[in-house]
């Protein structure tokens, strides 16, 4: 005969796990935790999106399928954007003080 400790949990003894409210990444703004930043030039884009479909973290903003802005709230600087940018048109920069 089993002991207590030698007898398996089943999942109804299980404690309850944890449901976190939606969207409460919103909530962290990881923009600081960049080192370098992308700048866009709005002179060389061809409003392609591919950066937008690459961000990890959906920091770029777009409107009416063109580019709007990078928001930085959110943008980690991870270069993605600028590596995947077919027109050049996403340089990192450091990022300033
Ligand atoms: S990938 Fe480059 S060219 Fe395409 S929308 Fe982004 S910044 Fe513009
Ligand atoms: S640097 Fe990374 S996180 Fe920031 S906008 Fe570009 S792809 Fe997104």
């Amino acid at each position: 005969m089993k002991t207590a400790e030698e007898k398996k949990s089943t999942w109804k003894e299980l404690p309850e796990g944890d449901v976190l409210e939606g969207a409460s990444s919103l909530q962290f703004k990881t923009g600081n935790w960049r080192s370098i930043r992308p700048v866009h030039h709005p002179e060389k884009c061809i409003h392609c999106l591919l950066c937008w479909i690459a961000c990890p973290d959906s920091a770029i903003k777009v409107k009416d399928g063109r580019f709007q802005t990078i928001d930085y709230d959110y943008c980690k600087g991870c270069g993605i954007c600028s590596h995947e940018c077919p027109k050049k048109a996403i340089e990192m920069v450091p990022e300033k003080k």
